[in-house]
């Protein structure tokens, strides 16, 4: 073990990682044979036996269409459906469930707002701010906006390090500034823009703050009312729920003005084919019948989480950060990216002379998964000049060992290309 990792070791708070792994069935199986060592969570993350069962026990036992019902079962689903909805709501300390929209995922909770909210009140020549750092999620929406509407799109820049430039921001900011869009944290690089500053500045110039919590949300406690955003947007399979659920959580005010963004059953108070009555907030947003087991399941995996030490969790992700950042350092060859210091679990990185894609294949040959390219987030790595990084995301159950798995991966790959 080196010196860095004892370090990292002694610094790892009361959080037993050993017994969280334990509720993943997935990591005690094998990749090419060997353990199977899971870095890519910022991708996607496992699911708990909690979040298994839950999922499968609607199927089994409590499954039938919401909102419709008049018999038994219909109404046991409504429930459950509705009651995830209060557990977003207080995970993420929202006012009231109604301030909750199910949405497929991240993706669809932005363009839900570019559609609606953006259509509705901005105009050509408005302006909207977006990052550096985005993941193409919050960028595309709003360029599909700008031909729509011509609103006009301008970007923060960051550093060499990656950090988000807060000067350049309050120059960006003008009276015509209407929407800035922002991540928690950046999925390629892992760097944390000042989100306070970002929405204090925003509000006093008029403009409305959505932020991107698709990679904040599962690292830290989140409050939005705290952080007085009007937009919070993510997708449950990050936060080790399922796939195609997700959440926009939009201020009631803003909600209440917003058109729908599809239309069909649920979403109506009545139709004629003359006019058409729609639902308030939430269902005005909900068309057609919702992911309503993935809902659950992700209500199951916000317990999962509340019955962890989230201070603990939060403490055991940075050990695993800063020892993965010296193991890597140390290799020759290795060069990080996004080196500023308020980062989440991630670490972004290229080897000289070797293409990441064969840094990947090698890995997974050692049982290693991590994510290569550019991670759906091209602008950053033009930014740097490059076309893609490899990446290891950490949740909550990877281990310093892990982190020692990799750096032996990435001699392994050093040894084999010279
Ligand atoms: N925003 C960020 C920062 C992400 O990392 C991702 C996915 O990687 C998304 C948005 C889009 O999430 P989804 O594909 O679940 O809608």
């Amino acid at each position: 073990m080196t010196g860095a990792s004892t370090a990292a070791r002694r610094n790892v708070p009361a959080f037993d990682v050993e017994a969280v792994r334990r509720e993943f069935p997935i990591l005690s199986t094998t990749a090419h044979g060997k353990k199977l060592v899971f870095l890519d969570s910022g991708a996607s993350a496992q699911k708990s036996r909690a979040v298994i069962e839950a999922i499968s026990s609607v199927y089994e036992s409590r499954y039938a269409n919401i909102h419709r019902g008049v018999y038994q079962l219909s109404q046991f689903a409504t429930e459950a459906y509705e009651a995830a909805r209060v557990k977003v709501q207080r995970f993420i300390g929202a006012g009231s469930p109604s301030e909750i929209v199910f949405t497929k995922g991240a993706t669809e909770a932005i363009n839900l707002v570019a559609a609606t909210y953006g259509v509705k009140f901005l105009k050509a020549g408005d302006e909207i701010i977006v990052s550096a750092l985005e993941h193409h999620a919050n960028i595309v929406p709003w360029q599909l906006l700008r031909e729509r509407n011509g609103i006009v799109l301008k970007v923060v820049p960051v550093d060499d390090t990656g950090a988000f430039q807060l000067d350049a921001y309050e120059r960006l900011l003008s009276p015509r500034t209407r929407i800035v869009a922002v991540t928690q944290a950046s999925n390629a690089l892992g760097i944390k823009p000042p989100i306070a500053a970002v929405t204090r500045l925003a509000h006093a110039a008029g403009a409305i703050v959505l932020i991107d919590g698709a990679q904040g949300v599962v690292h830290e406690p989140v409050d939005v009312r705290a952080m007085d955003c009007d937009f919070y947007v993510f997708s449950g399979h990050k936060l080790y729920g399922p796939g195609g659920i997700g959440v926009l959580y939009g201020k009631t005010k803003l909600l209440e003005a917003m058109p729908p963004y599809q239309g069909g059953g649920d979403m109506i108070l009545s139709v004629s084919f003359e006019a058409t009555e729609f639902a308030p907030p939430p269902a005005r947003f909900e068309a057609g019948t919702p992911p309503i087991a993935d809902a659950i399941g992700l209500g199951a995996a916000i317990d999962f989480l509340n019955g962890l030490d989230r201070a603990a969790v939060l403490a055991h992700e940075e050990a695993l950060l800063a020892h993965a950042t010296a193991a890597l350092s140390a290799i020759k060859g290795v060069r990080l990216y996004g080196t500023a210091p308020d980062k989440a679990a991630i670490v972004s990185f290229t080897l000289a002379g070797v293409h990441p894609h064969d840094i990947g294949t090698i890995l997974d040959h050692e049982g290693i998964a991590v994510r290569v390219g550019h991670h759906c987030a091209q602008p950053i790595m033009d930014r740097f000049g490059i076309p893609g990084t490899v990446r290891a995301s950490f949740g909550l159950y990877n281990t310093l060992d892990e982190v020692d798995a990799l750096a032996r991966g990435l001699a392994k790959v050093r040894e084999i290309f010279g």
